[in-house]
């Protein structure tokens, strides 16, 4: 397995560039020289050197000029959505869903299937690759991979999942994108499920969430942290088990041993038919994440939240005026994710986008033959 293109300080320097100005081309309207360079507070010319750049390989394209008085027209340039593809899947103990999304995020295509729980491997990365086949036939443009996100915990530079809390999970340290990459012979990275969401979410709202948490509530519960700007994967990637942090001492017992884990507490309120108390439990888990991480923006997905959503949404705007009421206050927005049930799958989509947008990526393709 070789890194699809390496690429060393210089190259991030040029890539953390294109990918500033591909950012801001990516919302869709037209931009020329002079806004960009406004935008990202560079000079003119270093903005010329990135369009050159950008326009050679077929992402950014020039759409026209304009004369607003005397002098040199200005010349206008666009982002190309058609010019690549990615493939964005979500898998779950019980689902695929599978979408393909342009160069702007924008999903062209998406395909769901069931897969039985605790599916062995060989029969899971089938099923993974038959998806991905599928979605590979839809759309323009140069497909750039397939980006996986799935339950954690993930290895997400080893592409390995870490396996679950139950001692009967039968994906535990299977090499998901290595086996996949061997099977579809492209470019596949592997992540965890609340992390892949939380990129697609900032990816469609560049800045906004620079210090966020996403809590996903789909057959468990996790969630993903951005700090200062950054993605925070932690020592061990594992960063962010929000569901496996004890919110009753004396509660449901966990399978990972404990009693009163925020997921096994959460789970019995559903299975007890009781959305207000699963409620009261994401809003326990959001107000402790807010306390610790000092965040601004808190985004809510995953199909468990949709189902409830206005209780979800009061339980926790509720528990962060009360809890954030003492001492100075802050305000912290509560978000439902604006991606609905392709959250995730888009999110994996933009993973494998941000390695061509010259972003640090887990991506990794074929060893040559
Ligand atoms: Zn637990």
């Amino acid at each position: 397995m070789v890194a699809v293109r390496t690429t060393g300080p210089l190259d991030r320097v040029a890539g953390a560039h294109d990918a500033a100005v591909l950012a801001v081309a990516r919302r869709g309207e037209p931009v020329a020289r002079t806004g960009l360079a406004e935008a990202l507070q560079v000079t003119p010319q270093a903005i010329s050197k990135i369009l050159t750049r950008l326009i050679a390989r077929g992402l950014i394209a020039e759409i026209g000029s304009f004369s607003s008085g005397p002098g040199k027209p200005t010349t206008l340039y666009r982002i190309v959505p058609e010019s690549r593809r990615a493939i964005g899947l979500h898998l779950t103990r019980t689902r695929l869903h599978g979408v393909v999304a342009d160069l702007t995020g924008q999903i062209l295509e998406r395909h769901s299937t069931e897969i039985t729980p605790e599916q062995p491997v060989p029969a899971l990365i089938a099923s993974l690759a038959r998806t991905a086949r599928e979605l590979s036939g839809h759309g323009p443009g140069e497909l750039l991979g397939v980006g996986v996100g799935m339950p954690g915990p993930v290895d997400v530079d080893e592409g390995v999942h870490l396996g679950s809390s139950s001692r009967t999970d039968a994906w535990r340290g299977a090499s998901i994108r290595d086996l996949l990459l061997d099977e579809l012979r492209m470019p596949v990275l592997v992540d965890h499920d609340s992390r892949a969401a939380l990129i697609g979410e900032s990816w469609s709202q560049p800045g906004l969430l620079d210090n966020a948490v996403l809590v996903l509530a789909e057959e468990g519960l996790g969630a993903a942290l951005r700090l200062d700007g950054t993605i925070v994967r932690g020592a061990h990637s594992r960063a962010g088990e929000a569901g496996h942090t004890v919110v009753n001492l004396s509660g449901e017992p966990c399978p990972c041993g404990r009693r009163g884990c925020a997921q096994a507490e959460y789970l019995a309120a559903q299975r007890d038919g009781d959305p207000q108390r699963a409620a009261e439990v994401l809003a326990t888990v959001v107000l402790n994440l807010v306390r610790l991480l000092d965040v601004d923006r808190v985004v809510l997905g995953g199909r468990s939240v949709y189902a409830h959503h206005q209780v979800t949404m009061d339980a926790i705007r509720e528990a962060l005026d009360q809890g954030l009421h003492a001492g100075a206050p802050v305000h912290v927005e509560v978000l439902l994710s604006t991606r609905g049930v392709d959250l995730i799958a888009a999110g994996a989509a933009c993973e494998v986008l941000e390695h061509e947008y010259g972003l640090p990526s887990a991506l990794v393709g074929p060893s040559p033959r």
